[in-house]
């Protein structure tokens, strides 16, 4: 099958960036977010170069995306970071999926479907330090945690939480919630201590924050993507962590349009004297947001050219100047080119987003292919 439009991931800048992550973790866990697709790059071919690459755990938002996973052959631990939902709780335990449990009452269904299967599971519980997303508040914490003690059917594996602005440098915010969490762990006698896995850093927290964030294991997920300005890393080791994805497209139509012309729907561009269009078969359909509309450009042969008139469902128009255009050849529209790039925050940036949405919007319709 031919495809005008695809999105290429790197494997090997990938498992490079997955070992500077390790080797900066030292002897803590490397749980590696894999949710929403893998951010848009494709859940199983990620997932698997994880694998293969020496990952520890898989961290995924739903239990469906665990479950296919498992169904794909993968091994490695994998933790459900979403909310548990009652009627996932049989195939979590059935695809030997670890979750997270953060009430008293989901504790005691999960024990329920425990007893009926005669079996035993693997849980992690969440404390809310100051994301107030999901997770028991810090006082009655300790609640779900004698109760999940005391249980047999419940091996306590983890107890995690989740940073609201690791982003940011030296935020008061982060500093709070590390107290909060450090005070819980402070709390857990030594004895219970040895066999839970703290977690709670994200990327924020590796690229900024200080390596006593680390505890047992991390779970950072844009920094191994490349999706996060490591320029201002705190460890320079992680300042060579490198995209790895680059959106590509093939010139479709070329022609010149006149002094005066105007350009696709609703005319939002005229052209001011004669130049060259070339059409690039792409749109919002596939991802390619609406709002770059005489904002965002590509690059054709090492050299930048700007999107001009509106973007339409599966194409839109470059101004290539006096500049020849060929069809067929390639247009990069995120990622390198020669060298010129075109990077996910320069996008989040037009759009007034986060890097990650701009990787995570592309649709099915475009190919991931995997170099
Ligand atoms: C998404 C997510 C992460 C990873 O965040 P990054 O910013 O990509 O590192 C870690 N933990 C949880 C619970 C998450 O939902």
């Amino acid at each position: 099958m031919y495809y005008p439009t695809w999105m290429e991931v790197d494997l090997r800048q990938f498992s490079e960036n997955l070992r500077t992550i390790k080797a900066c973790l030292g002897s803590t866990l490397f749980c590696l977010p894999v949710k929403a697709n893998a951010y848009g790059m494709g859940l199983v071919p990620i997932s698997q170069a994880a694998e293969k690459n020496g990952v520890d755990y898989l961290g995924v938002s739903s239990c469906q995306e665990g479950v296919l996973l498992r169904e794909h052959g993968i091994r490695i631990p994998i933790l459900v970071f979403g909310a548990l939902h009652e009627p996932e709780i049989e195939a979590m335990l059935a695809y030997n999926l670890e979750f997270t449990i953060s009430s008293v009452f989901k504790a005691k269904q999960v024990q329920s479907h425990l007893q009926q299967m005669g079996k035993s599971c693997a849980v992690h519980l969440e404390v809310d330090t100051g994301m107030q997303r999901t997770g028991m508040q810090p006082d009655t914490f300790w609640d779900l945690y004698n109760y999940v003690q005391k249980e047999p059917c419940f091996v306590l594996t983890g107890i995690s939480s989740h940073f609201a602005m690791s982003e940011e440098p030296d935020s008061v915010v982060m500093k709070n919630q590390v107290a909060i969490f450090d005070e819980i762990r402070r709390r857990i006698p030594d004895k219970e201590k040895k066999s839970i896995i703290f977690h709670i850093a994200n990327s924020g927290a590796l690229v900024r924050g200080s390596s006593s964030t680390f505890c047992q294991m991390a779970r950072p997920g844009g920094l191994a993507f490349g999706l996060m300005d490591t320029a201002v890393a705190v460890a320079k080791s992680l300042r060579t962590i490198r995209p790895i994805v680059t959106l590509k497209s093939r010139v479709s139509f070329v022609k010149t349009i006149p002094k005066g012309a105007g350009v696709s729907y609703g005319h939002t561009y005229t052209a001011s004297r004669e130049i060259r269009i070339a059409t690039v078969p792409i749109g919002y359909g596939d991802g390619y947001r609406r709002g770059l509309s005489n904002r965002g450009s590509v690059l054709i042969r090492g050299k930048r050219f700007p999107i001009v008139g509106t973007i339409c469902m599966d194409q839109f128009m470059v101004d290539m100047g006096d500049e020849p255009a060929y069809v067929g050849e390639e247009a990069v529209l995120l990622g390198r080119q020669g060298s010129e790039e075109i990077s996910a925050f320069e996008l989040a940036d037009l759009l007034g987003t986060h890097p990650y949405e701009i990787i995570c919007a592309f649709t099915a319709r475009v190919p991931r292919v995997y170099v």
